[in-house]
């Protein structure tokens, strides 16, 4: 959020997008551009988790517990394209939150590793695809194993190298 105000105060961009892939619904960008229609905030999260009180984002789409890789890279699929034509940001960022994995403590969805891999190309394919920047940061990752969650982070890198390499 702190990064969007500034490049919106530089006037470096005109139009930004928030894709919050986080399990957890992205409250804080969406409360924080309630008021701002330079940022479109989305936010595609696991209806029964954390926080109970979730004020609406642009778009919202809360995803039952237990939802797997081919519901949700659907709901992907049926959102995040028509996003992007429709908002046409000069600048994405993309918020990738790995507890929508099976294995995660807090997550409450069911994504397997080829799921979480699989979401990560589709994203990267579908603003790069446009030509438009991306930024990616981390989100929320609960395990025991900081090793197994460290590795699921590193999928959305695999696939920005694999994009660029083509
Ligand atoms: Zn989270």
């Amino acid at each position: 959020a702190v990064a969007a105000s500034v490049l919106l105060a530089e006037g470096a961009v005109k139009q930004i997008l928030v894709v919050d892939l986080d399990v957890h619904h992205g409250d804080g960008t969406a409360l924080i551009f309630g008021d701002e229609p330079r940022v479109f905030t989305f936010s595609m999260h696991c209806d029964d988790n954390w926080p109970l009180e979730k004020p609406p984002s642009d778009l919202d789409v809360a995803l039952p517990k237990g939802t797997g890789d081919a519901g949700y890279l659907a709901s992907l699929d049926d959102f995040l394209p028509a996003l992007l034509d429709q908002v046409r940001p000069g600048l994405v960022f993309y918020i990738a939150g790995v507890d929508p994995h099976q294995d995660d403590r807090l997550g409450k969805l069911a994504l397997t590793d080829q799921g979480l891999m699989t979401r990560e190309r589709r994203v990267i394919e579908a603003v790069r695809g446009r030509s438009i920047p991306l930024v990616t940061v981390l989100g929320g990752g609960y395990g025991h194993d900081v090793h197994v969650v460290a590795q699921r982070h590193s999928f959305v890198f695999h696939a920005a190298a694999d994009f660029l390499v083509g």
